[in-house]
């Protein structure tokens, strides 16, 4: 297997220092996070939590999915969670181009017909995150002693500016 090495080198180093070991799963802050898979958020760093802290769950766009929501029941019933933050971020490639257009990119770089892969662009974020917020918070699963915040982060200056 190549293209690895740097990483397993890197994790053996890690792994040198690691004394975290036997801690349990639970997100000790009770903190559950649904953001996009960017590599421009840092998630545990920008809200100050630490290891263990909070459950996460990222997909492009940082979208409440079924599979999201399925993550937050067990994050709320098994793993301590009682905030969530629904968190999109500024500059996302989702919310930049129409489904069509992500279409034309794929084939043009796979050289075939890329249309039969759903790709779920958002056409207005903030519009998306207080529906994204409210699938949480009327989910009923979900109790309303949770705390569900929707919140979009500007990759430009760091701060979350609160929406829903
Ligand atoms: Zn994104």
């Amino acid at each position: 297997m190549n293209g690895f090495d740097d990483l397993l080198a890197a994790n053996r180093q890690f792994a040198s220092t690691f004394n975290l070991g036997g801690f349990d799963g639970v997100a000790k802050a009770g903190v559950g996070l649904v953001t996009c898979m960017d590599s421009r958020i840092d998630p545990l760093r920008m809200l100050g939590l630490f290891h263990g802290d909070a459950k996460m769950f990222r997909n492009p766009g940082g979208r409440v999915t079924e599979a999201a929501l399925e993550a937050l029941v067990l994050s709320v019933h098994m793993l301590n969670v009682d905030r969530i933050l629904v968190m999109p971020h500024t500059k996302c490639a989702m919310a930049s181009r129409s489904e069509a257009e992500m279409h034309e990119i794929l084939n043009e770089k796979t050289g075939q017909d890329t249309t039969w892969q759903p790709i779920h662009v958002i056409k207005d974020q903030v519009a998306a995150l207080r529906q994204d917020v409210m699938k949480v918070r009327s989910h009923p699963l979900i109790p309303h002693s949770v705390s569900v915040g929707g919140f979009l982060y500007d990759v430009d200056t760091g701060l979350l500016e609160q929406h829903a």
